[in-house]
């Protein structure tokens, strides 16, 4: 249950519905960033709270009831409008925001590579830069990352286009370097139930892309976004990128379902990464058209200036040359599935 308050709700008021909650033994946690003041209500018992009516209490402008077991991931909280979340100043999501693009490639692998890749990708009109310094590999016998020296070569890749990045965190031991270097912090697939890292970037000033584990369900990915909203950063951007299948040609099976049906119950942008689903080049462009196609709010896309010699991931990248018409075809998709 959500009591949404009005905007010149008092904190005395507030405060009295407060008690009232955890009188009835509920717990009630303030949401922080939403544009009214909100109580989530936490393990009450349902008939118990209903019984209270808040809705008529002073400063009260509505009770929604919120049977899901995400609370603050609710599109109930923003009146059932998408909100928009703003990467340096790039605004993802919400009514009026663009169509975005992420271009760049999956490892920093060397300055003169992220470079030559981060200039391709800005004059083919990306939104924002993206690279791994710290990457999870399934083999400990793979390229792990450049690290602290992968951070500074995106900052001299940010300072040279001026396009805010994207990079991964896999280690709670790394936040505070990632959050010094990057614009929006990446979870990856394989740790978006890691709850410390959560937890701890929920804690964190930058926005965080938080991509959707091969095997979870739509609940799942909902349950992790709020382990970062309930401690105070609203900024969480959702990332389809493919579930496991083992009937699929590809390397994972693209969920394009799951944009709409995530749409359907959240308010946080969702974008989608055609690349770790599509796992071979032939297949990105493809998949990037149908996503661009089903309401997303935009792409995350692997690219290369030498794919054959890219230390990770180098089969599904699309080369730098290509990008110019990769990004004004998928535009074009979305564009023209958003007209009146
Ligand atoms: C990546 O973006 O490079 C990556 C490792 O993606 P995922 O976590 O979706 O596999
Ligand atoms: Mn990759």
């Amino acid at each position: 249950m959500l009591v949404i308050f009005h905007p010149d709700a008092t904190e005395a008021q507030i405060e009295a519905v407060t008690l009232r909650i955890t009188a009835t033994g509920a717990g009630a946690q303030r949401v922080i960033g939403a544009e009214q003041n909100v109580i989530g209500v936490i393990d009450g018992d349902r008939d118990h709270l209903t019984s209270l009516e808040l809705d008529a209490d002073p400063g009260v402008d509505r009770v929604v009831p919120v049977s899901a077991p995400y609370k603050l991931a609710h599109k109930h909280l923003h009146g059932e409008r998408p909100n928009a979340v703003t990467v340096s100043g790039v605004a993802f999501g919400g009514p009026d925001a663009a169509f975005r693009l992420i271009l760049g490639p999956c490892a920093v692998e060397s300055s003169e590579q992220t470079l030559t890749a981060a200039r391709a990708c800005a004059a083919a009109g990306a939104d924002m830069l993206r690279g791994g310094a710290f990457k999870p590999r399934t083999s400990p016998y793979a390229f792990q990352g450049l690290g602290l020296e992968g951070l500074k070569i995106l900052a001299q890749a940010r300072a040279e286009t001026g396009l805010p990045v994207v990079t991964e965190l896999t280690d709670l031991r790394d936040i505070d370097a990632v959050v010094e270097y990057a614009d929006c912090v990446q979870v990856g697939a394989r740790n978006m139930q890691h709850f410390p890292l959560l937890t701890e970037l929920g804690r964190s000033p930058l926005p965080v892309l938080l991509k959707r584990a091969m095997g979870a369900s739509i609940d799942d990915l909902l349950l992790a976004a709020e382990y970062i909203l309930t401690e105070g950063n609203s900024q969480v951007i959702l990332c389809e990128r493919g579930i496991h299948a083992a009937a699929t040609p590809a390397r994972s099976c693209l969920d394009l379902a799951a944009v709409t049906v995530l749409k359907e119950h959240t308010h946080l942008p969702v974008i989608v990464d055609p690349s770790h689903a599509a796992g071979r080049r032939a297949l990105v462009e493809p998949l990037a058209l149908a996503a661009a196609a089903c309401g997303s709010d935009g792409l995350i896309v692997e690219c290369h200036p030498d794919p054959a010699h890219a230390r990770c991931d180098g089969p599904q990248a699309i080369t730098v040359d290509s990008l110019e018409g990769f990004c004004r075809r998928v535009r074009g998709v979305a564009h023209a599935a958003t007209a009146a």
